[in-house]
């Protein structure tokens, strides 16, 4: 049947200024790269979508590769905006990205211009867009120039095909030159995409603090360690239909070991103190710091959904939950 959003949308989320800028994003955002491509069950991505932006979920990310195959997250994101979103455009942040392998031959990866460009010209096509709000590079390229890099999405932007310029897994250094550029050049640098959760912690020794310094927003990628900070494998066991059981991407059973199993179990003491189940304690616990603007969640169905915004009816910790927490992660 066709979608009406929900009236109550914008009640309960919240929304963070994302760095400097004046783009907010919602708190919990939702990304595309498992459960939407084309292996997947269209129904099941189309309540997961319509769920999120009913809780006020504004932010859609996705890249030029995601799926399985390749391309197919954005074309099935097409059709649900053509579908069902249409008349909510200017009430959605959608990014896309380019930076891994997406086609054969030498301009199908990496960082040049060519690619860039190209890339998103396929990407719109695919998502039946105008324009993306954001376009990052999706991860730094050793070979190419960072001038040519940052002046493909300075371009990319000027030709108004992408409002705003991100950039994924640059490391801290390496982020500041590139914000340092694209200010230089009239278009700053809006958002950095990291990972972030728990089990890796690398954000926190020079990166956020460079972003802040250069008014740059930050969006946490996995920040539930792709289920390893939930109840999914609690047990030991890897459930049919999880990410560890399944054949596509990177979190496999073998991941799943006694010592992280342990891990969640104790976390999860944690969380039930709290009176909040361990995925809220996960997300709550990378939102703690003034730098986040918000976490981005995968979900393989809407409940997942739920459980992630209910995160935000207690984002605070005290002392003794930070130090605990930190007993069992310090890395
Ligand atoms: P998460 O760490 O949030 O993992 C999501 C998975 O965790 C879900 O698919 C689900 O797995 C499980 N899960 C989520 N909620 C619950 C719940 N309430 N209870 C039990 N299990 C739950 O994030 P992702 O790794 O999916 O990454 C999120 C997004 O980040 C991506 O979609 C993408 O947009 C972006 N990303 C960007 C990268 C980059 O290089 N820039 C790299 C990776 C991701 P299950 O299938 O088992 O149900």
């Amino acid at each position: 049947e066709s979608y009406l959003a929900s009236p109550n949308r914008y009640d309960t989320m919240q929304y963070r200024r994302c760095g400097r800028s004046g783009l907010k994003l919602p708190a919990v955002s939702l990304g595309l790269w498992h459960n939407f491509g084309g292996v997947d069950t269209f129904e099941n991505q189309r309540n997961i979508v319509r769920t999120a932006f009913d809780l006020g979920i504004t932010h859609f990310d996705l890249a030029n590769n995601y799926g399985p195959p390749p391309g197919s997250a954005e074309e099935n994101f097409g059709v649900l905006l053509r579908t069902d979103l249409k008349p909510y455009r200017d009430e959605l942040i959608i990014s896309s990205k380019a930076g891994y392998t997406m086609w054969p031959g030498p301009y199908g990866d990496f960082g040049s211009r060519k690619y860039l460009v190209a890339s998103l010209d396929q990407s719109l096509k695919r998502m039946g867009l105008d324009y993306v709000d954001i376009f990052y590079h999706h991860r730094p390229d050793p070979d190419t120039p960072l001038e040519e890099t940052m002046g493909a999405l300075d371009h990319i932007v000027r030709s108004g095909k992408a409002l705003y310029a991100g950039i994924s897994n640059y490391p801290a250094e390496l982020a500041h030159r590139a914000a340092t550029m694209l200010r230089e050049l009239g278009t700053p640098c809006v958002i950095h995409q990291p990972r972030y959760n728990m089990l890796d912690r690398w954000v926190e020794s020079d990166l956020l603090r460079t972003l802040r310094d250069d008014g740059v927003g930050c969006i946490a990628f996995s920040p539930l360690a792709q289920g390893l900070l939930t109840d999914r494998y609690l047990s030991g066991d890897v459930p049919a239909g999880s990410r560890a059981a399944g054949s596509t991407g990177f979190l496999t059973a073998s991941h799943i070991t006694p010592e992280r199993v342990k891990l969640a179990n104790a976390l999860n003491e944690i969380a039930k103190a709290r009176g909040q189940k361990l995925v809220q304690v996960a997300l709550a616990w990378v939102l703690r710091h003034a730098e986040m603007t918000s976490v981005l969640i995968g979900a393989s169905r809407e409940s997942q959904v739920r459980d992630a915004v209910g995160a935000l009816a207690r984002l605070d910790f005290n002392a003794q939950e930070l130090a605990a927490i930190d007993a069992l992660v310090k890395d």
